[in-house]
């Protein structure tokens, strides 16, 4: 099938072997499915262990970079496809364009950034893209909770609550977000 995957997850590694071997899961996984990674273009982090995992695989890689971070994130040299663009804002925006679904894995501020921007496209009514969240060895048990205590208190509404979709199963969720706008 052809679909494209936008994975957001951290430019580090993190501090448990499972955020790595969910990375490796979820690019293997691309792979079997003949879906295209899309992702920050990075090959540090998590960033790079799902893009060598997906390459590994057969996948079709493409990275969206801002020309800032091609340096620092040390631009991965095996994609299909690296775009260059001139900032977050655009790379978010790209990105999204090139993706039908999105998923987070394990990150810090970037992550969280992009994973809540595309939701609340979807939110808007701006795209009918899904959004999904791999809840590895409980990394978002927290947030996961606030979310529901966002809902509670009327700030995320059932409906939009429902856009996101939370899972730990690798395999699982990519069902759930293989749904064509
Ligand atoms: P982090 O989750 O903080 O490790 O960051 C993961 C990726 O998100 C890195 O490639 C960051 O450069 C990137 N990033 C950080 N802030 C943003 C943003 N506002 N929009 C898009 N990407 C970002």
């Amino acid at each position: 099938m052809d679909f494209a995957l936008c994975v957001f997850c951290g430019a580090g590694v993190g501090a448990k072997p499972e955020y790595a071997a969910a990375a490796r899961q979820v690019g293997a996984e691309l792979g079997r499915r003949g879906w295209t990674l899309v992702y920050g273009g990075g090959h540090i982090g998590l960033m790079g262990v799902v893009a060598d995992a997906a390459i590994a695989a057969g996948a079709r890689v493409v990275g969206v970079i801002p020309r800032f971070l091609h340096e620092r994130e040390v631009a991965h040299r095996g994609l299909d496809a690296l775009e260059i663009v001139a900032s977050f804002a655009d790379r978010k925006q790209r990105m999204g364009e090139l993706a039908d679904a999105f998923l987070s894995l394990p990150g810090g501020v970037g992550t969280l950034d992009e994973l809540f921007e595309a939701w609340s496209w979807t939110q808007a009514g701006l795209q009918r893209k899904p959004c999904g969240m791999l809840n590895v060895a409980g990394y978002y048990d927290e947030l996961v909770r606030f979310l529901d205590r966002a809902n509670t208190d009327g700030f995320i509404s059932p409906a939009s609550r429902d856009l996101l979709q939370v899972a730990t199963d690798v395999s699982a969720l990519l069902d759930r977000l293989a749904v064509r706008a």
